[in-house]
């Protein structure tokens, strides 16, 4: 079949192609460790599951308002208001699909054939492809000292077609969570130079140490018209497969969402809805006890990677951690070194590659202990071996 020029130049995105060849590998009988993974290995709270019980037995399972149920919408909402300090109402909201799916529909809705779109890197592999699919152009800035953005490079990169700047804190893949100061300066460039923020807040609830994550919403009025959230339950409260999340910003912009999935995908699971506005509205326990459970695997993992002498940024947030590896590599760079370790090693860790700094590579900590021990152990095996003797 003749497919269009617009999928023939889409990549199946590099984490679960990964995540997926580990499985298999697994299904197959190796003794895998995955660290390719980005989900919580938790189940969802039990408020969660209950929720989702009762709304399936209830047979009220039908189609809801193309933008969310009023329920939901009102919950996320009120969340809003609370989390971010700033007033949000129903009509601020549109529920999605899943974050990914509400950063597909803020793009669409905002990117003009050409219009670049600056994100800085480290970032999450979807965002690239995304920006090309909305008929975008992604603008890569690389970061400063630490992999954090480099905002005189940010300032440096504007152009009379710079439409969108794309902000992730916490940062998947880096864990980088934004200061209040940066956060400030990112929504003041946007302000002075017309762009549309898209503030992807998916990690906010995932911080182990320091400031909590800023909003650039609540830096002030300006920054918050030119403000789209997008966020989602999938990694807060364990719920990757319910597959529910929402772009909150000027009515325009959710309107002109909801027209677009009215049309591409239609009303957001029912149950999934269901699901989300118990987890908002009861703050299950479950998710603080996972979040210090993250925080302790960190810690292994961190100490584990500076005893093998690998340079790695000091992860606040998220479940990710990004070690450079650029003395470890050969032609084929991060990805060769990533299918090196899964093939001598069994252990699936991610390139940087595609996350655009191919000197690094991802692990996930998103595992229980003695499985990050054994991980670190097979790493320390494989990286021996690969080090240059000196
Ligand atoms: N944004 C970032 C930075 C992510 O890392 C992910 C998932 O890995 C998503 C968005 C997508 O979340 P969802 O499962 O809600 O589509």
């Amino acid at each position: 079949m003749k497919l269009s020029r617009l999928v023939e130049g889409i990549q199946l995105s590099v984490t679960l192609a990964l995540d997926a060849r580990a499985k298999r590998l697994a299904a197959e009988g190796r003794d895998v460790i995955n660290m390719a993974v980005g989900e919580p290995d938790f189940p969802a709270p039990e408020a969660v599951q209950d929720a989702a019980t009762a709304r399936v037995q209830s047979g009220d399972v039908r189609y809801t308002p193309a933008a969310g149920a009023p329920f939901l919408r009102e919950a996320i909402a009120a969340h809003l208001t609370e989390t971010r300090g700033v007033d949000y109402a129903p009509e601020n909201v549109a529920v999605c699909h899943s974050c990914k799916h509400a950063l597909s529909g803020v793009l669409l809705a905002t990117v003009e054939p050409g219009d670049e779109v600056l994100i800085p890197l480290p970032a999450w592999v979807s965002y690239f492809e995304l920006v090309r699919i909305a008929g975008g152009v992604p603008v890569e800035i690389p970061p400063a000292a630490g992999c954090r953005p480099d905002l005189d490079a940010l300032a440096r990169a504007v152009t009379p077609r710079t439409r969108v700047l794309m902000v992730n804190s916490p940062c998947n893949p880096s864990g980088y969570v934004l200061t209040h100061a940066e956060t400030e300066a990112l929504a003041r460039l946007a302000v002075e130079h017309d762009l549309t923020l898209i503030s992807d807040e998916i990690y906010r609830r995932l911080v182990y140490e320091g400031e909590p994550a800023k909003s650039p919403v609540s830096v002030g009025p300006d920054a918050r018209a030119r403000t789209a959230i997008v966020d989602g339950a999938s990694k807060a409260f364990a719920m990757t497969g319910y597959r529910i999340g929402f772009a909150a910003g000027p009515p325009e912009l959710a309107a002109a969402v909801t027209r677009l999935h009215s049309q591409m995908t239609g009303s957001p699971n029912t149950v999934s809805q269901a699901a989300y506005a118990a987890a908002l509205r009861e703050e299950p326990p479950e998710v603080e006890t996972m979040r210090r459970e993250f925080a302790e695997r960190r810690e292994i993992l961190l100490a584990g990677l500076e005893g093998l002498g690998l340079e790695t940024p000091r992860p606040r947030g998220a479940f990710y951690v990004f070690p450079n590896v650029a003395p470890l590599l050969d032609e084929r760079g991060s990805v060769g070194f990533c299918e090196d370790l899964l093939e001598e090693q069994n252990l699936a860790i991610v390139p940087g590659s595609a996350f655009g700094m191919d000197a690094h590579v991802r692990l996930s900590y998103s595992l229980p202990k003695d499985l990050i021990q054994a991980a670190l152990s097979r790493l320390e095996a494989f990286v021996l071996a690969r080090r240059p003797s000196s």
